[in-house]
């Protein structure tokens, strides 16, 4: 399920993150940039020690900020973490922030001249954020992103699971009826 934004696909799939051939493929990443588990275990699982190497080497990332380092053994060649809100009540600034990782990942990959890219649907794991919310936000900043920037080609939300992918198969819905 996809929608085209100027010329930029904005699309969604049922999958798994790792797998994923885009050049870029994002994180759900802790402050301490520390190996956690659900999708930040998968993606160390799969790629390999460098990506925790050089994500030593940074060290720590800021709610909301982004950080990018080699993809190790995976198709993609760079791994984005960004760092989702712990969701408590919805009134602790979690939408902004939420909204700020993808803006953030965004710009980090556009520096770069990535030009297609990979999401999880961050903090809806262990961080608590409800999935309708999260999904409304995450695809309502890409979008938002791609109008305003066209270079990034192919922005991929790749969703764990049935409920998840409905939730953004929702969210995809309204924003295509906008
Ligand atoms: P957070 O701490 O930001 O909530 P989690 O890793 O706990 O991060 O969960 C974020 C989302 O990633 C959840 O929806 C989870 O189901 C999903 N997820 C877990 N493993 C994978 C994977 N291999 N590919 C894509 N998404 C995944």
């Amino acid at each position: 399920m996809h929608i085209i934004i100027n010329h930029s696909i904005l699309e969604i799939v049922e999958g798994d993150i790792t797998r994923q051939d885009t050049e870029a493929i994002v994180n759900a990443a802790n402050e301490q940039l520390r190996v956690g588990g659900g999708v930040d275990g998968a993606i160390n699982r799969a790629g390999g020690p460098r990506i925790q190497e050089e994500a030593r080497r940074i060290g720590y990332c800021p709610t909301g900020q982004a950080v990018i380092t080699t993809g190790g053994d995976l198709k993609a060649s760079f791994v984005i973490h960004t760092v989702g809100p712990i969701y408590k009540d919805g009134r602790q600034g979690e939408p902004e922030l939420l909204a700020s990782c993808y803006r953030e990942s965004l710009a980090l990959a556009r520096a770069r001249g990535i030009r297609s890219i990979a999401f999880p649907s961050i903090s809806t794991g262990v961080y608590g954020y409800p999935v309708a919310d999260a999904a409304r936000i995450a695809l309502g900043k890409v979008k938002a992103y791609l109008q305003q920037y066209p270079d990034i080609r192919l922005v991929r939300f790749v969703l764990f699971g049935q409920e998840a992918f409905e939730a953004y198969a929702a969210a995809l819905g309204e924003l295509a009826q906008e």
